[in-house]
């Protein structure tokens, strides 16, 4: 164990500032155009592409890399578009490896996708780098649909209702629009305004009234959005943490996705504390951010300590890699006992070994460890928080402690829809949200028009 655990210096100001800039700059720098022109040319434009079925939002994606090569950068970007209004962002943040590159067929000859994410990007920054507008507000249906949660499940939802023609109310209740976009993806995914930038971009379009700091739940409930709104739209992602398990000593112990948030809003970097040896306990994408940040933010010893092995960790294989050529330790098969403390102060954390039993569920061993830590951050899972999401007389019906939905992305109240994160069977990746927002509304279109048509009927 260390010897400087007799008082606690969790601190900023650890690093040169241009060591903080370096540590933080674009983890994927963008494609220089005659770069995006040879790799556009390694395309196969394949009948019935792979790539597309292992895209959630179905961009055709041979289509828009054929554009990139002929020149047409704006039509690939319409293509992208179109399909993901945030494909932006996702073109930085998604985990291509398991979706469109992972199915891409110059695996099977080159093991060596399209790059199809840089591609994207080219493509999208291309168009944002022009301020082109390709998105029109569709004629005024005189319906109102409220939306509840600014994410990409919010924003894709309203921005798919706007060129509908529908007017869309958007609750948030932070003070800023774009969710985890802005205040959880790791930093170096997403450098530089591009998570506000393509949310102005988004609201260009018009008819979306944002209201901010306003909480389903406290500010506003579900009964009253009912009444007021033709249809309700809830993306409200999930605000809540497991909890360890395990008694916390006052100092030490942080809560991984407030810290990011913080990291994520923070004009100086330096200002960012951080201890000298830190555990991360998790296996998901928010550890392996968090251990990756702290890590570049001047922690000398940082691991990951995950209760299964490598292949039951939600965070890819490329995720895992990213993290140890950060620095990042990471050691399965093991659980934290006990938190050991100092005057009120974090020194240490131990652990026991964890195995299958017979029948294949998780068991403590025998075998115990200890790692020296000034700094623990929880990132074992978040939980949807649902304050004031039940109607007066319907209740919301759940599923493994989130939302239940249709295929639709209907909820068990009349005229609720629900998608992102809050909602059930998911994958816990924006480009999931951005498509279950554009479904919703597809269906909220429907809806509304379907009771126009009837009360028509009837006079
Ligand atoms: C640390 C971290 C890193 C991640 N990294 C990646 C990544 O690299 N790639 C990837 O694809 N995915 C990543 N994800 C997952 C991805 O961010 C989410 O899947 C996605 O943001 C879900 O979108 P959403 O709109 O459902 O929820 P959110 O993005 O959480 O947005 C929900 C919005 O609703 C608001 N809200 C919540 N409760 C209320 C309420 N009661 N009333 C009003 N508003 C409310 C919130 O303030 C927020 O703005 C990461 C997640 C985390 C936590
Ligand atoms: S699978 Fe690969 S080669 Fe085929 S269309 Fe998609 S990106 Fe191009």
């Amino acid at each position: 164990m260390s010897d400087r655990d007799s008082e606690s210096d969790i601190r900023g100001g650890r690093l040169a500032a241009e060591v903080y800039a370096r540590n933080f700059a674009d983890a994927h720098p963008p494609l220089a155009p005659n770069q995006a022109l040879i790799e556009s040319d390694r395309c196969y434009f394949c009948h019935d592409a792979p790539c597309i079925q292992a895209c959630p939002t179905q961009i055709d994606i041979p289509s828009f890399i054929r554009k990139i090569a002929t020149g047409n950068v704006k039509g690939a970007a319409h293509d992208i578009l179109k399909q993901n209004i945030m494909g932006a962002v996702c073109a930085r943040v998604c985990p291509t490896e398991v979706l469109c590159e992972g199915a891409c067929v110059r695996n099977d000859q080159e093991h060596k996708p399209v790059v199809i994410g840089a591609l994207q990007r080219h493509a999208t920054d291309w168009l944002f780098d022009r301020q082109i507008q390709l998105f029109e507000r569709g004629p005024d249906s005189g319906k109102r649909v409220a939306v509840v949660g600014g994410g990409p499940a919010g924003l894709s939802c309203a921005h798919r209702l706007s060129m509908l023609g529908h007017s869309v109310t958007v609750f948030e209740a932070r003070e800023k629009l774009g969710g985890l976009n802005e205040y959880g993806v790791a930093a170096y995914k997403v450098t530089g305004l591009i998570a506000q930038r393509e949310v102005e971009y988004l609201l260009e379009i018009g008819g979306i009234e944002n209201r901010l700091g306003q909480r389903l739940g406290r500010d506003i409930v579900l009964s009253r959005l009912r009444q007021d709104y033709d249809a309700v739209f809830l993306g409200i992602g999930l605000g809540g943490v497991n909890a360890l398990g395990v008694d916390e000593p006052p100092v030490g112990v942080f809560d991984a996705i407030a810290y990011i948030e913080k990291l994520r809003q923070a004009r100086d970097l330096s200002q960012m504390p951080v201890g000298h040896d830190v555990v991360v306990i998790g296996g998901g994408m928010t550890a392996i951010d968090i251990a990756s940040q702290v890590k570049r933010l001047g922690a000398e010893d940082v691991t990951i300590v995950f209760r299964r092995g490598p292949e039951n960790m939600s965070a890819s294989s490329k995720e895992q890699a990213w993290a140890q050529t950060s620095g990042v330790r990471i050691k399965h098969w093991a659980r934290p006992l006990r938190l050991l403390a100092r005057d009120g102060m974090l020194t240490a954390v131990e652990f026991e070994q964890t195995r299958l039993d017979s029948q294949g569920r998780l068991a403590g061993d025998v075998d115990k460890f200890i790692i020296a830590a000034d700094m623990v951050f929880k990132a074992i899972g978040q939980l949807l928080i649902k304050d004031g999401v039940d109607g007066n007389t319907d209740v919301l019906e759940m599923r493994s402690g989130r939302i239940a939905v249709d295929a639709e992305r209907k909820t068990s109240i009349p005229g609720v829809w629900a998608g992102g994160d809050c909602v059930a069977g998911g994958q816990d990746l924006t480009v999931v949200a951005v498509e279950d927002g554009k479904c919703a509304a597809l269906s909220i279109d429907r809806h509304v028009r379907a009771i126009s048509k009837t009360e028509a009927r009837h006079g």
